[in-house]
């Protein structure tokens, strides 16, 4: 049993103090929302009153924001950061989708400290982590990737050492830059269908079984109709929002330009989430970026 002191706790980071909890963990919980708190008190997390209450004294720290800024901002260089209170033994680990640049920077920071950093993002969105069987990309060391393993495996089922320092934060990158791309890819192939007087459900049965198969037709069926618990289903409530989605694909792009990799494919899926975002879909699931197809 470790304690773990968790910091975020919105979407994601709610529903993974309870699964830590539930595996038999200490947790420390804190929020800038005291309602987010009280919710984690109510899942059988400790509350905590500040950032620096949680971080001392524990054996693991999980940071769950939302950008890199905030994250840098909490552990190296707002008021209070916590690479100033958090002890040698502690290792730091942060779940959050960042740029890539940062989460080394942070992690190098850390070092000069002695202090273990490791990048380990998640996909399996919020349902994953409801369930406990998110994927987590790490970024580290193959000693901290070790450390960290059992902590993270109380939340995730597939626990990946993606590589050095930064690398968790490249593989998502390129996991949802490609999601994006087999989305708007789908979205494009059952219009033209439906446009063309075909019953969604027989062609995404007829692409599951071609060549076009693919993870958004196996389980994420973007048509409302065809596929029953999915967001296209709810009207596109829940799942993984356009505006995450859009973050992700900033972040892809970015990486693309430091790398000066081509990305024609990811920055044509990125102008497209742009696009519907604009039009004020941002709180809906990225599938629903069907609706651009259609209207
Ligand atoms: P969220 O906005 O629901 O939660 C973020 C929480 O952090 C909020 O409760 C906020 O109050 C808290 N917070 C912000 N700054 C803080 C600070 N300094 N100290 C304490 N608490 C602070 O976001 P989320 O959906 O849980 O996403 C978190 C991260 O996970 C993001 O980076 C996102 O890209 C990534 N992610 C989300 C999903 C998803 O489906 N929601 C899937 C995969 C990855």
């Amino acid at each position: 049993m470790a304690t773990i002191g968790f910091i975020g706790l919105g979407n994601m980071g709610g529903p993974m103090v309870a699964n830590l909890v539930k595996a038999g963990h200490i947790v420390k919980a804190f929020d800038l929302s005291p309602v987010q708190v009280g919710k984690a008190i109510d899942d059988g997390a400790q509350g905590a009153q500040s950032a620096q209450e949680a971080a001392t004294d524990v054996d693991f720290l999980v940071s769950m924001l939302l950008a890199g800024k905030h994250v840098e901002s909490l552990l190296v260089t707002g008021e209070g950061a916590l690479f100033d209170v958090v002890s040698p033994n502690t290792l730091v680990i942060d779940s959050s989708t960042i740029d890539a640049a940062t989460a080394k920077r942070v992690a190098e920071v850390g070092a000069s400290k002695g202090i273990s950093f490791v990048d380990a993002p998640v996909s399996g969105g919020v349902g994953g982590a409801v369930a406990g069987t998110l994927a987590f990309m790490v970024g580290g060391t193959a000693e901290q990737f070790a450390k960290a393993q059992p902590i993270l495996a109380c939340m995730g089922k597939n626990i990946f050492h993606a590589g050095e320092s930064g690398a968790g934060q490249i593989a998502k990158a390129c996991n949802n830059m490609l999601l994006a791309i087999h989305m708007t890819g789908t979205c494009e192939a059952l219009n033209m269908g439906l446009k063309n007087g075909l019953d969604p459900a027989v062609l995404s049965e007829i692409m599951k079984q071609s060549s076009g198969n693919n993870w958004t037709l196996q389980v994420y069926n973007p048509v409302p109709g065809v596929m029953d618990g999915v967001p296209s289903a709810n009207d596109y409530q829940g799942g993984f929002q356009v505006d995450l989605m859009f973050k992700d694909l900033g972040l892809a792009m970015e990486l693309s330009q430091q790398s000066a990799s081509p990305t024609p494919m990811g920055s044509q899926a990125r102008a497209l989430f742009n696009l519907h975002k604009a039009k004020g879909n941002g709180g809906l699931d990225f599938s629903s970026v069907m609706r651009l197809y259609q209207e």
